[in-house]
């Protein structure tokens, strides 16, 4: 069973009943799905996961659907792997690589999208559409293709081959676009209702981040009810570190984890570093990144909407921001290669990078818990890492 109770904006509070297809407030902000927590503190102890199926799933009670009824492919419950040798190169002695590459189409967009199409499909919607650096569009295509459900992608046209590809496979409908993610995401907007599409763009549905969240029980449940002292988390649109935050709350809620927080550091590329621009500032929401450019296809987004929910939990958490050159996120994928054999997407590399840069300020101790965020297959990414 869920516990999920209704949806409600980030900005204006205002509440939404979760039977219908939601899109953003009328206020134009964020949705966030709520659930009845006092019951589910009573009805959903942590030992209930014991005998669970090795998926994001596994926490349906706080996910929007049930098991049963999910557009799955298996995604979530991914390796959370120590890296004492990328740690000893580091400095550090406490390094996690949470790898999510091993997800469904090859990135952590897949746990988003189970959730979202799930939803969506459950609900009456009858074609998806998405704009997408790449990785969404995959897993948009994936999912809409299992639950039968036509999609339309718009993408940059230099997004990486592997992209154009597994949508094509999957059947979907894409449009290549000459310009940025922000352009793609304008098409959508202007053409979804005459069209009848859903819009399934970050933080422009409220599920995708219930199904990332799922990474923030993940840690606390790998690292035995403990959360690290710090997470890195390669940030575009921020639907990750977002539902992170909000799974830590959550849990605390449940009874789960105490109120400890790790400090989360948004790591971004130096040609499309909105939020970095906008935490050092002191601002509370971010301008539009002007000429986005980076190899982190998933990183290329100058304007993010939960810009202000990305910066609050930055805050709150008492992380921060960091922005790395491209040579060094390509750098980075190589250091994590050589120390642990695992192949990154640059996203990935850039939070290797971005380490480096914390330990030599001395921002992250020697002997501090630090978990970094492989978001996807270097594999997807052959055009970027081909020439390194
Ligand atoms: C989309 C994407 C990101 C950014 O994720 P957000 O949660 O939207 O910030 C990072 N890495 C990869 C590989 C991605 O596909």
């Amino acid at each position: 069973m869920t516990f999920l109770s209704h949806c409600e904006c980030s900005g204006c509070g205002e509440h939404y009943d979760v039977a219908e297809l939601l899109n953003l407030c009328r206020c134009g902000k964020p949705l966030l799905a709520r659930y009845d927590l006092d019951a589910a503190a009573a009805g959903f102890p942590r030992e209930a996961l014991r005998d669970r199926a090795a998926s994001m799933w596994r926490y349906e009670e706080m996910l929007p659907a049930e098991s049963e009824v999910a557009v799955t492919l298996g995604e979530g419950w991914t390796p959370l792997l120590g890296a004492p040798r990328l740690g000893s190169w580091l400095g550090l002695r406490n390094v996690y690589v949470k790898d999510e590459s091993l997800n469904p189409t090859g990135s952590f967009k897949a746990r988003g999208m189970s959730a979202a199409v799930t939803m969506a499909a459950s609900r009456g919607a009858r074609a998806f559409a998405v704009p997408s650096a790449g990785n969404a569009a995959g897993a948009l295509a994936a999912y809409a293709a299992r639950a039968g459900v036509p999609c339309y992608i718009f993408m940059p046209a230099d997004t990486p081959l592997a992209n154009r590809i597994e949508c094509a496979y999957a059947g979907a409908d894409v449009t290549l676009v000459d310009g940025l993610i922000t352009d793609c995401g304008r098409i959508v907007a202007e053409r979804k209702d005459a069209e009848g599409w859903f819009d399934v763009s970050t933080l422009k549905e409220p599920y995708r981040i219930e199904g990332k969240k799922t990474m923030g029980y993940e840690l606390a449940e790998q690292l035995g009810w403990e959360l690290p002292d710090v997470i890195l988390y390669p940030t575009g649109g921020g639907t990750g570190l977002i539902g992170m935050w909000k799974a830590f709350d959550e849990m605390e809620r449940l009874g789960w984890i105490g109120s400890a927080r790790p400090r989360m550091v948004s790591v971004q590329a130096s040609g499309c570093a909105p939020i970095v621009r906008a935490f050092e500032a002191g601002a509370e929401s971010a301008d539009e990144f002007p000429n986005a450019h980076t190899v982190a296809s998933g990183l290329r987004v100058p304007r993010a909407i939960g810009d202000f929910l990305i910066l609050r939990a930055l805050r709150e958490s008492g992380g921060t921001a960091v922005a790395v050159d491209d040579d060094d996120l390509i750098g980075g994928v190589r250091s994590l290669c050589e120390t642990e054999g695992i192949l990154a997407a640059p996203e990935g590399g850039a939070c290797v990078a971005a380490l480096r840069r914390l330990v030599e300020t001395g921002w992250v101790g020697r002997d501090e818990r630090v978990v970094i965020f492989n978001t996807g297959t270097g594999v997807k990414y052959l055009e970027a890492l081909g020439g390194a």
